[in-house]
């Protein structure tokens, strides 16, 4: 491996291990990926996985608006820059931090990640010799991704049962 792929590995790998294994797991999966295909389908599963594990608060309870929910970064803690808010409004909110698009600051242990596993992509692409982990199935294709735009009540709705 070269030096800074070694060094971007070494970062990822401290921060998932301080992580919470059910979150661990999650990030781990990115170790999958060989292709940017690979990568957009990581995210989006981690994303929307993410998204459902974040503890959900109503609106009103943080500072936010009646008949939404809000939740903290599940993986940082962070919450938005507003100084009146607590925590993102789900599901948008927290989806644009973790992924960092439409202007939003990417979450920082999310970022680590996504920079160790698109270097190593880099090196993969082309041809370097990396790190292979286990032959097997990566964990986004065993379990279906739902889409991003499902309701939040849904998601509480389904995790009751
Ligand atoms: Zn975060």
């Amino acid at each position: 491996m070269r030096r800074l792929e070694t060094e971007l590995f070494l970062a990822r790998q401290t921060i998932l291990d301080l992580l919470p294994v059910d979150r661990r797991k999650l990030l781990d999966a990115s170790y999958y990926c060989d292709t940017m295909s690979d990568f957009d389908e990581w995210m989006l599963w981690a994303v929307r996985s993410l998204v459902d594990l974040a503890e959900k608060f109503p609106g009103e309870e943080m500072g936010g608006e009646p008949g939404t929910f809000r939740a903290r970064c599940p993986l940082c803690g962070d919450g938005a820059m507003s100084p009146d808010v607590e925590g993102f409004q789900l599901p948008g909110g927290l989806v644009r931090h973790l992924r960092g698009t439409n202007g939003s600051a990417r979450c920082g242990v999310m970022r680590a990640v996504v920079e160790g596993c698109l270097e190593s992509i880099r090196a993969h692409e082309a041809g370097e010799p990396r790190i292979i982990w286990e032959d097997r199935t990566p964990p986004w294709k065993e379990t279906p991704v739902q889409p991003l735009s499902r309701p939040i009540a849904t998601v509480i709705e389904i995790r009751r049962s």
